[in-house]
Order: C-alpha cells, then structure tokens, then sequence
C-alpha cells in the first residue's frame, strides 16, 4: 500500500507528464504549420475550381476564360492563349493568374467581378497592360481583362466620346480624328486611355490642353460591392454639394489605377484637331566616331545650356504653339569616379521632341530663335520634322468625315531608345545574324522607371547640378547601350498656356492629378532586351552583365535631392515610393472616397499603390 505522500508525489509526476506533453503540443512544430499554410492556400485552389465552373455555368464564354489548363492555341508557335494573354508591357514581370477573363460589357465584369468575391479570391484589373510595376496582373488572381470593351460613340452636341475601356491610342486617335476631333493622348501607341487618364494623362498636347483627366466628364464603374455606377459631376443635383458621383469622378481625374471600381467606360471631352501639326526632334551631343574609331558623344552643346533653354521655351507664355514636348537626357558613365565633375562642361545627348501647331517654316523658325544661340560656333543640332495631321484638302468625291488625318504611328518614339538607333558595332552574334534592326519603340520590353517632378519655380542652381549628377553615375556601363540597354531621363512639359490660363474656380469639380503648377515631370527610365536581341540569345545576353547596376541607377536616382523637385508621378510608377508622395496634397480627400464611396469593405480592389 503506497503511502498518501507517495500516493500525491504519483499524482503530481503525473500531471507534470501531461503538463509537459500538452507544452510540447503547443510548440510550434514547423512542419505543421507549413502545412496550415498549405491547407489554406489547397482552399484558394479549390475555390478557384469553384469560381470557373460557377463563371461557364453563368454563361461566360469558354474561350474568353483562359487558365492553364483550359486556353486555346494561340498564333504565336509554341504559345497557348494563356500564355500569349498573361504577357503584359513590362516582360521583367511574368505573373501567372488563376483566369484571365477576356470581358467584352460591363455586365460580363459585374459577373467575374462578383463571382471571384464570393469565392474569396483575389483580383486584377487590365485594359493596355503598361503599368510600369506590373500592377495590372498577379500571380494566383482573377485577372479581369477590359481590353475587349471597344464600343465608340460621340456626341457632336456635346463633343464628348464615349469610349469603351478596352481602347489603346493607335486604336483611338483614328475614331477621333475622323470626326476631326482629338484628345490628350500620350506618347506610346499602345497604352490603354483607361490606365493612362486615371493617372492624370500627360503627352504630346499637355502644354496646350493640361492633362488627359481635366476632360473626363464621367464613368461607368463596377464598384466593391459589384453594384454598377454612373459617375459624373451631378452636384447641381444636390444642391451644389459634393455625391457620391462627383468624388469618385474627381477621383478618378488623376488618382490613380484600380483604387475606384472597375471602369467599363469613359467619357471624355474632345477638342478640335488643328489644321496643321507637325511632329519634330531636335538633337544635341549624338555619337560619333573618334581618332581610336570608338564612338563618343559629340561636344556639340553643354547639357545644361540645352535644359536651361528648353525650359525657358516651355515656361514662355509666347510659345502657345508648341503644343508639347519633352527633352530626352541619356545618362552617362562617370569617366572618373573619384572627381567632381564640372557640370557645366557635361555634354549628354540630348534629344527634344515636340508637337507643333502651324506650318513647317514656322517651327524651324521657332527652333532657330530657341536654340540657336547656344554655344556658338559649334555645329547646329540635328532636327527633323514630319506633319502628323491636321485638315486634308477635300479632294472632289472624298466622302465627308475624311477631311482630317491623323498618323498614329508618329505617336511613337518620344521617350524609347531603340537599338535600331544605335550606330555603334553591335553585339558578335548579331552582326554574324546579319539582322537589321528594326525600329521597336512600342515592343513590350523589361524596364524599371522612377520619377520627379519640377516645382513652379523651377530647378535651383543647386537642383541643376544635382539633376546633371544623377545622370553622370558610376553605375552606368560605357557599353550599355551597343547591348541594347539604354539609361535616360525624359523631362515632360506641363506647364504652358493651359495651366498658365486655368483661373481655380470654386464651382469646378477640379482634378485629383495633384501637380497642376508644376513645370515637367522627371522621368528617369532604364529599358534593355530589344525583341531580337532576346530572341537571339535568351538568358546568354551579355546585357544582363549590366542590368542590376542599371536598376540601381534606378534607385541612387529615385533617392538623390534635387533641390526644386518633388513628388513623383504615379503613371511612372514606382512601388518604392510611398503612396503619399505620389498625391500629395489630394492623399487625404482620396482615401475619404475610398472609405466612403467605394462599397468595398475589405479592400479587394487593391494593390501596392492603390489608395489604401
Ligand atoms: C511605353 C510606355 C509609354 C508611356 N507613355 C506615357 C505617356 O506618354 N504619358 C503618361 O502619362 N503615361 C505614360 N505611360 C504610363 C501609362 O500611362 C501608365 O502605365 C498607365 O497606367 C497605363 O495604362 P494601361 O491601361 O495601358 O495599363 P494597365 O496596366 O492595364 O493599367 C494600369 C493601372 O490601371 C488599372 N486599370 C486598368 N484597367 C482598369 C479598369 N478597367 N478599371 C479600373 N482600373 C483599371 C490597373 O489595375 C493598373 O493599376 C507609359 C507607359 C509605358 C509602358
């Protein structure tokens, strides 16, 4: 018979035992908490099973769902639709969604849309797929495609158009030009108006017209909640105060993609096209060969003589005719890494495009008063000019709506090197190729991109030097560009007679686009792997010797003060940067509408830059 002692000392060894083991259960065991994790994401799987068979049971089209495994050949050898549809502008991205749902209404939006909410999965928004930082796609998301909303209309009484999501420039700019009618584009040919004016929308006619989104008179949007809204500045209705339709239309003028329901049309008012434009660039400092037979820039003009002018062009209130512009910058390798250079005698090549309002003679006459003047006796830079559009002379017989022409493909190369510029030796394997290359402006292409932007008051002598520092780097590689991989800010006008003239009234709606007094954007960029340079030779790319150093180019100059820049601008979208920055002053008022309007109680329509 054990004693009562022995007897508690059992009890208490025992419940230590159960003590201990219970202890050792709640340690966390790795392997099974793994496997929570994996349980979880077995559901998201499974939902997604759900989803598709609950979106063909609606009734959406099969060959409009694509997904790995149910897609369709593509005309691309080698490729499936999935395959050929995931790719998006900037390939350094390669997301793969559960779906792609190509959508072609509004109510086909509302069910995709709808459905991936009940079953718990993610999603993301595409029209032109040119989001810089890939914010159109996802890996294991419901991808809503609105490429494929292409209704047109427009009103001559109004002179709005009425524009399906899906629309890209090159596809636009002809629709509104035969009505002789335009609207800010920008400068690629295959960005998506969608994307482009709920960042604000700056291009080729910003110094006469300001940004894209001042048009945008109202929307059609798929709201988190999934309930479609008319937007548009009905205030009269509501005795001048703010609705629900003016805020997210104010919303949408500038802050930016995704954060506001998802936008089946817009309605955007037009603007008269000019009886004659014509497209120019203007070239400084290009290469030439020298005595060792290597190609350097030519000292033809001091960088900073060539920005201080372009930037006294574009502030001139007696410039109205140069509708817009922007001065490309290459950067360029640091010769000695350890001495200050001196800025003054810093020669970059310079290229300055523009769009001009009037005759031909009239804009050489411009470029000649402009920059004639700098650094004289030195060669005269290198211009060239092609009439984009304007009035067609009605011939005899010519039906009418034919009386104005308007060459989208002039959209293109404003701000994109192409190794078909470059006559420099390139790389062995090509030239043994013997390929010519190909002008490839609007190639999707990897590159990573950071902004700025100038203040009202411009750049200070000391922000000039600290620009012109950022683009003289140790971290730029003197073959870089032989390999196809090209370093550059592009400076893009805002300010001109639009801005100069807007009066701030109290009745108007206004624009979320928080940079209205601001003198151009600085967009810094680094692109590399033309099209055929990758397809020649895949990963063996001696580019890729160079593409981190060009990426922390990237980040050395999202970081560097420029005294006299700010901000950034969200259509150059870089995730590093915090949203704030991007809207400034309108940061507040967009989170209030996101909060209030929006009917999305857990944020679906998000990603990294969206309003919250
Ligand atoms: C080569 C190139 C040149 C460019 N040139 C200019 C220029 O000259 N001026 C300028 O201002 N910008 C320019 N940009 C930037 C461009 O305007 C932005 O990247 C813009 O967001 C692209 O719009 P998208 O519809 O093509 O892209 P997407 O990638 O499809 O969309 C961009 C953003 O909008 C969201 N979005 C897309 N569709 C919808 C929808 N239907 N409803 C709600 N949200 C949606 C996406 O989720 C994403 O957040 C350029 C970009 C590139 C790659």
């Amino acid at each position: 018979m054990q004693s009562e002692q022995a007897q508690i000392s059992d009890v208490v060894v025992g419940l230590t035992e159960q003590l201990t083991q219970r202890a050792s259960q709640n340690t966390p065991d790795p392997h099974n908490q793994r496997r929570e994790v994996q349980a979880v994401f077995a559901d998201t799987f499974n939902n997604f099973k759900l989803f598709y068979q609950a979106a063909l049971e609606s009734g959406f089209c099969k060959a409009r769902l694509l997904s790995q495994t149910s897609n369709g050949l593509s005309d691309v050898p080698g490729l499936n639709n999935y395959q050929t549809e995931a790719m998006i502008f900037n390939t350094r991205f390669g997301q793969q969604p559960f779906t792609i749902a190509l959508c072609e209404s509004t109510l086909e939006v509302q069910l995709i849309y709808k459905l991936a909410i009940k079953y718990n999965l993610p999603i993301r928004v595409r029209s032109g797929g040119h989001d810089h930082e890939g914010e159109c796609s996802g890996n294991h998301t419901i991808l809503i495609d609105t490429s494929r909303i292409k209704h047109f209309s427009y009103d001559d009484s109004s002179e709005v158009a009425c524009i399906g999501a899906g629309y890209r420039f090159y596809q636009l700019t002809p629709k509104l030009a035969e009505q002789g009618r335009m609207i800010a584009h920008g400068t690629c040919a295959t960005v998506g108006l969608t994307g482009f004016i709920q960042g604000g929308g700056w291009g080729p006619w910003t110094r006469k017209y300001g940004m894209c989104c001042e048009y945008l008179v109202g929307a059609t949007v798929v709201l988190g909640n999934g309930e479609v809204l008319e937007v548009y500045d009905n205030r009269s209705e509501n005795n001048g105060k703010e609705t629900p339709e003016s805020e997210i239309l104010w919303a949408l003028r500038g802050g930016g993609g995704m954060s506001w329901g998802i936008i089946t049309e817009l309605r955007v008012k037009t603007f008269e096209l000019p009886d004659e434009i014509h497209r120019f660039e203007v070239s400084w400092n290009q290469l030439e060969k020298n005595a060792s037979d290597e190609y350097v820039p030519q000292k033809q003009r001091p960088t900073i003589e060539v920005l201080k002018a372009w930037e006294a062009s574009i502030e001139s209130k007696c410039t109205a005719d140069l509708l817009g512009t922007n001065l490309k910058v290459n950067a360029i390798a640091k010769e000695d890494k350890n001495t200050k250079e001196d800025y003054q005698k810093l020669y970059h090549p310079c290229t300055m495009y523009g769009y001009w309002q009037g005759t031909e003679k009239d804009m050489k006459q411009y470029i000649d008063d402009t920059f004639g003047n700098i650094g004289k006796n030195t060669p005269k830079p290198t211009v060239t000019c092609t009439k984009v559009g304007g009035k067609v002379k009605q011939a005899a017989g010519m039906a009418s709506g034919q009386k104005y022409h308007y060459d989208h493909a002039l959209l293109s190369n404003w701000a994109r090197e192409s190794i078909a510029d470059q006559n420099v030796p390139l790389h062995s394997l090509l030239q043994m190729q013997k390929q010519a290359f190909k002008p490839d402006y609007d190639a999707p292409a990897p590159h990573k991109i950071t902004s700025k932007l100038v203040e009202e008051d411009g750049l200070s002598e000391a922000g000039y030097e600290q620009l012109l520092d950022t683009l003289t780097s140790p971290l730029i590689q003197q073959e870089s560009a032989s390999l196809g991989l090209f370093s550059y800010v592009t400076l893009g006008a805002i300010v001109g007679d639009f801005y100069h003239n807007l009066k701030e009234s109290e009745t108007a709606l206004g624009v979320s686009f928080p940079y209205q007094k601001s003198l151009y954007t600085i967009q810094y960029q680094t692109w590399w792997n033309e099209e055929i340079k990758n397809k020649l030779e895949l990963q063996n790319n001696p580019v890729y010797v160079d593409t981190n150093r060009a990426m922390d180019w990237i980040s050395a100059s999202r970081s560097a003060e420029i005294q006299g820049a700010y901000g950034a601008f969200i259509s150059f979208k870089d995730a590093s940067i915090p949203t704030p920055v991007y809207f400034q002053q309108s940061y507040n008022r967009l989170v209030k509408i996101k909060k209030t309007y929006i009917k999305d109680d857990y944020n679906h329509l998000r990603t990294r830059k969206t309003i919250i």
